[in-house]
C-alpha cells in the first residue's frame, strides 16, 4: 500500500514544532515523515548571541533530536540538502537523494549583506552553533593577542573594539550580552575595562527602528550605562579585515572583531532551487503553501507572510515559525485526508528581547510594556514554555533558564 511521504527539511522551531504536530495528527499506517537535518541536534537559534558572546555554554543551546522526537515514528535523516528539484519532487543531499511527496521547507534564515564591500568575507554572523562558537573564541583569542602584542604605541588597542553592524533586535540582544562577558575577559586578561569598547552601528536615526520609542530609550540607556557605545544614523559602507567604514564621511573605526547583525533572507538553497523570491524570501499562500505547488509548503525564516492589517510581511521570529507549524500540520492533514484548507492567523503574544544579565525590555498581552528584571522573568518564561512544548517538564529541568531573581 502507498502511503505518503512527508519530508520535512530543518530542525528548527518550524520543523521540530511541524514534526511534532504530524506525530500527533497522523497514525503510523497513514503517513511516513522523514526529518532531515544537517545535525543530530537541534539548536535555539533564539539563545545564538548568548553562545556568541560566551555568556551560556554552547550544550544548553543545543538539544538531541531523538531525545525529542519518536525516531521509532519519525525517521531522521542527518544530512545536508544541496538543492529542491521540484519538478521530479526530489531533495538532492550531500550524500544522496529523498524523494516526496508533500514537502515542507523550514531550512532558516542567511545573513543578507546587501552588496556591502567586504563584509561576507570579513565580518562573522550570529547564524548557527558553530559560527557563533567562532565569535567567541575569537573575542578572546583578541584578548589573549593584545596581552602578548609588545607593540606599545596604542596601535594594539583596536584588537579589543568589538564592532556590531546593525541595531535591530540581534545586534541589541548580542551587545547586551557583550556588556556582560567584556568586564569578565578584562579581568581575566589584567586589561583595564575602559580598553575594550563596544560598538553598535546602526543605520536608522535609531537603534530598534519602528519599536516602541519608551523601550527604545530604555534598553539604549541601559546599555549605555554598561559600556555599550552607539553610532546610530550612520550606514556601514565597507567592511575591510580590521576596520569598518561608516556614513558619507567613510569615517574608519578600526576594530579587532566585526559581527554584522544588519539583516537575514531565506536560506540560499530555496532561490537556486527555482522558488520565486520577493526580497529574498517566498511570498507563502494564506495556507502557507509555495505559489504553484500544491504540495509545498515553506515555513519561518525561508517566508513572508502576509499581515492583511498592515499590508506587510510579518517579521521573521521564532513565534511565528511555531505558529505556522501548526497551521502547516493541519494543512497536511486535510490535504492528504481530505478537508478544507487553513488560512495562517498570526497570534502575536509580543516581544521581549534580553539586554544581558538581569536585563531586559518588551511588549506583551496586547501592548504591556514590561522593563527590568520583570522583563527579564518574562523572557525565560518564554524561553521555558518553547522547551516545555518541545521536550516537556524533563527538557525544561535540564536546559531551561527557570533561575529565579
Ligand atoms: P531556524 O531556527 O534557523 O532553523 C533552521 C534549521 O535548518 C537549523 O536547524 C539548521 O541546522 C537547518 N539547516 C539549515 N540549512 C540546512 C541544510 N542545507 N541542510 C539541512 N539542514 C539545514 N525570534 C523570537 O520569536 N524571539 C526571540 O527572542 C528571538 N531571538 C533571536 C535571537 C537571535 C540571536 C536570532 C539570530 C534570532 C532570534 N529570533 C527570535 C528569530 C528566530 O530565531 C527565527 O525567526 C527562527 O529561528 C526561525 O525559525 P526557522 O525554523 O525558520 O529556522
Ligand atoms: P533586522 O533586519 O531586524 O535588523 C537589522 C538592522 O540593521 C536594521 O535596524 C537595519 O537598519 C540595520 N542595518 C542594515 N544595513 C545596515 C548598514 N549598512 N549599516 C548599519 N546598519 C544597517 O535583523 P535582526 O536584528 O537580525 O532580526 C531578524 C529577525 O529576528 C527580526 O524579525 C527580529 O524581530 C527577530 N528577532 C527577534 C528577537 C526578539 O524577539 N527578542 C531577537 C532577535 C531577532
Amino acid at each position: 500500500q502507498n502511503k505518503p511521504k512527508i519530508v520535512i527539511l530543518g530542525a528548527g522551531y518550524a520543523g521540530m514544532m511541524t514534526t511534532k504536530k504530524l506525530i500527533q495528527k497522523f497514525r503510523p499506517e497513514e503517513a511516513d515523515i522523514v526529518l532531515v537535518n544537517k545535525h543530530n541536534y537541534h539548536y535555539q537559534t533564539t539563545w545564538l548571541h548568548e553562545v556568541a558572546a560566551g555568556t551560556i555554554d554552547i550544550n544548553r543551546s543545543r538539544i538531541m533530536i531523538s531525545d525529542v522526537i519518536n525516531t521509532r515514528r519519525v525517521q531522521l535523516l542527518q544530512d545536508t540538502v544541496v538543492e529542491i528539484n521540484r519538478e521530479d519532487q526530489k531533495v538532492i543531499l550531500e550524500n544522496g537523494e529523498i524523494d516526496y511527496d508533500y514537502l515542507v521547507i523550514g531550512l532558516g534564515f542567511e545573513k543578507a549583506t546587501f552588496g556591502i564591500p567586504g563584509m561576507d568575507e570579513n565580518a562573522f554572523t550570529i547564524q548557527s552553533v558553530d559560527k557563533s562558537r567562532m565569535i567567541r573564541e575569537h573575542i578572546e583569542y583578541q584578548f589573549a593577542s593584545y596581552k602578548n602584542s609588545t607593540n606599545d604605541d596604542g596601535d594594539k588597542d583596536h584588537l579589543l573594539n568589538i564592532v556590531v553592524g546593525g541595531g535591530g533586535f540581534t545586534g541589541i540582544e548580542f551587545v547586551g550580552e557583550l556588556a556582560e562577558k567584556v568586564p569578565e575577559l578584562c579581568n581575566k586578561y589584567d586589561i583595564p575595562r575602559n580598553k575594550a569598547r563596544i560598538i553598535n552601528i546602526e543605520a536608522a536615526p535609531t537603534i530598534l527602528p519602528g519599536f516602541d520609542q519608551e523601550l527604545i530609550d530604555y534598553a539604549r540607556k541601559s546599555l549605555e550605562n554598561r559600556g555599550v557605545e552607539f553610532k546610530t544614523g550612520a550606514m556601514i559602507k565597507e567592511c575591510k579585515q580590521t576596520s569598518v567604514m561608516v556614513g558619507e564621511e567613510e569615517e574608519e573605526i578600526k576594530a579587532g572583531t566585526i559581527v554584522w547583525t544588519g539583516g537575514v533572507q531565506a536560506n540560499s538553497i530555496v532561490g537556486n532551487s527555482g522558488f520565486e523570491l520577493t526580497k529574498g524570501k517566498v511570498n507563502v499562500d494564506e495556507d502557507l503553501r509555495a505559489p504553484g505547488y500544491e504540495n509545498v509548503f515553506i515555513l519561518g525564516d525561508c517566508s513572508w507572510v502576509m499581515d492583511k492589517e498592515s499590508g506587510r510581511p510579518y517579521p521573521p521570529t521564532a513565534q511565528l515559525a511555531m505558529q505556522e507549524a501548526d497551521t502547516c500540520a493541519n494543512n497536511l492533514k486535510a490535504l492528504i485526508q481530505g478537508g478544507p484548507l487553513e488560512n495562517f492567523v498570526f497570534d502575536n503574544k509580543g516581544t521581549v528581547a534580553s539586554l544581558g544579565g538581569k536585563h531586559a525590555m518588551g511588549t506583551v498581552f496586547e501592548g504591556k510594556k514590561l522593563f527590568g528584571v520583570t522583563a527579564k522573568a518574562m523572557k525565560n518564561v518564554i524561553d521555558d514554555r518553547y522547551l516545555f512544548l518541545l521536550g516537556g517538564p524533563k527538557l525544561v529541568l535540564k536546559k531551561g533558564k527557570f533561575r529565579p531573581f
